[in-house]
């Protein structure tokens, strides 16, 4: 995956004393404690130099050639300068030296860094400012969390899914085929029983199949071998045509879609493929979650902020709503909450994991609100 980042403002009331008699020399127990842990820790004084780095972020820098022998004392610019070097699309963890260098700055961060090493590759950056006594700024603190072996297990579980995946694909498209040529009579004139029971293997084969589909899109997405590709589309067209594809649907439910579409631009740059899967799974839940009778609202709007243009969309449904306390999972892969499962709608849980990774990819934020037995709205928006 792509680097993320969070950050945590402190409350703007805290004043803070930047003072070089703040700066204490690091003491042997401080540095020990340092040595003896399994992340690497780096840390820079109130006067921006380096106050330690210890044994664990010495022994990975040494294996992408850097000494840091002599870096006790050196500014704090100068270190992240060689630590930026080594990484790889080095723009995210700049960004973030950037906004810290020379300065208190009061920002906690984390992000995922790649490093151009092989052995130790895959980093967690976590920096916070450290105070004495809340007032007393002593300096800024780095830990460097290896997560190289996390990141190829998962990027292993991604391999297996779309090897495992491709090998199931033909023989079931062999038993598929077969099964719609018995009931299509081709190998005569099929019976009560035997013509339910074949329509059931039918049907299970392509609820089989759809499940495939949607692991080898995930794994696709996983190992960065889908990308988007953006050209001048009407907005209007590509959410007409999604909505249109789900009216049979909706129809078949007694639902009926309500859309609501203002757009001031005739064309916008926009990935209408990915967009398809990416609202069109949204709209194919709505639909599933909703009792029969009930609306689906479809609403969508662009908008420019600082220059760049947006689309924005809405789906709402008037259905089960997500439980409270299961919200927080709802984009995870393979996650279904509780109130789906027992009431036996059909699904696999990787719908909406797979449409917060396209929203990734285009740059997107996806959010959305639930009601238990009121509704629920996704909303997503995406720059052009
Ligand atoms: P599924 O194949 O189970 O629909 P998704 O990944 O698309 O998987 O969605 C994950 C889970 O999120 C669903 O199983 C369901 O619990 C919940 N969910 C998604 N959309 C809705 C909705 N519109 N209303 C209620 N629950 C929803």
């Amino acid at each position: 995956m792509a680097k993320s980042s969070k950050s945590k403002k402190p409350s703007k009331k805290r004043k803070t004393k930047s003072t070089k008699k703040g700066c204490e020399e690091t003491n042997p127990i401080a540095q020990a404690m340092a040595d003896a842990s399994n992340d690497g820790i780096l840390l820079i004084d109130c006067n921006h130099k380096v106050a330690l780095v210890n044994n664990k972020l010495k022994l990975w820098l040494k294996w992408n050639h850097i000494n840091t022998d002599s870096w006790i004392g050196k500014l704090d610019k100068t270190v992240y300068k060689h630590i930026s070097n080594i990484t790889v699309g080095s723009k995210e963890i700049n960004k973030l030296f950037k906004s810290v260098t020379g300065t208190p700055n009061l920002i906690a961060q984390t992000l995922n860094i790649e490093l151009k090493n092989r052995t130790y590759k895959y980093m967690n950056v976590y920096t916070s400012p450290i105070f004495h006594e809340v007032e007393n700024y002593l300096g800024r603190l780095w830990i460097f969390d290896d997560r190289t072996k996390e990141v190829s297990v998962d990027k292993m579980k991604t391999e297996f899914i779309s090897i495992a995946s491709h090998q199931l694909r033909t023989p079931l498209s062999i038993t598929k085929g077969y099964l719609a040529m018995i009931l299509g009579g081709d190998a005569g004139v099929l019976t009560g029983p035997m013509k339910e029971f074949i329509e059931s293997s039918f049907t299970g084969a392509c609820r089989l199949d759809e499940i495939i589909e949607d692991l080898l899109k995930v794994s696709r997405m996983e190992m960065g071998k889908t990308q988007p590709e953006k050209h001048l589309v009407s907005p209007k067209e590509v959410i007409d045509s999604i909505v249109n594809n789900y009216q049979e649907t909706a129809k078949s439910k007694k639902l009926t879609i309500e859309e609501n579409l203002i757009f001031h631009y005739s064309k916008l740059k926009l990935d209408d493929k990915l967009l398809q899967h990416a609202i069109g799974n949204i709209l194919d839940n709505a639909i599933k979650y909703t009792p029969e009778g009930k609306k689906v609202f479809v609403r969508a709007e662009d908008f420019e902020k600082k220059k760049e243009k947006y689309l924005h969309i809405e789906i709402e449904d008037q259905g089960i709503g997500i439980p409270p306390e299961q919200k927080k999972f709802i984009f995870e892969k393979f996650f279904r909450a509780d109130n789906v499962r027992s009431e036996d709608f059909s699904g696999t849980g990787i719908g909406l994991y797979y449409v917060a990774k396209i929203i990734d990819a285009l740059r997107g934020k996806i959010w959305f609100n639930s009601e238990l037995n009121k509704g629920t709205t996704f909303y997503i928006q995406i720059p052009e």
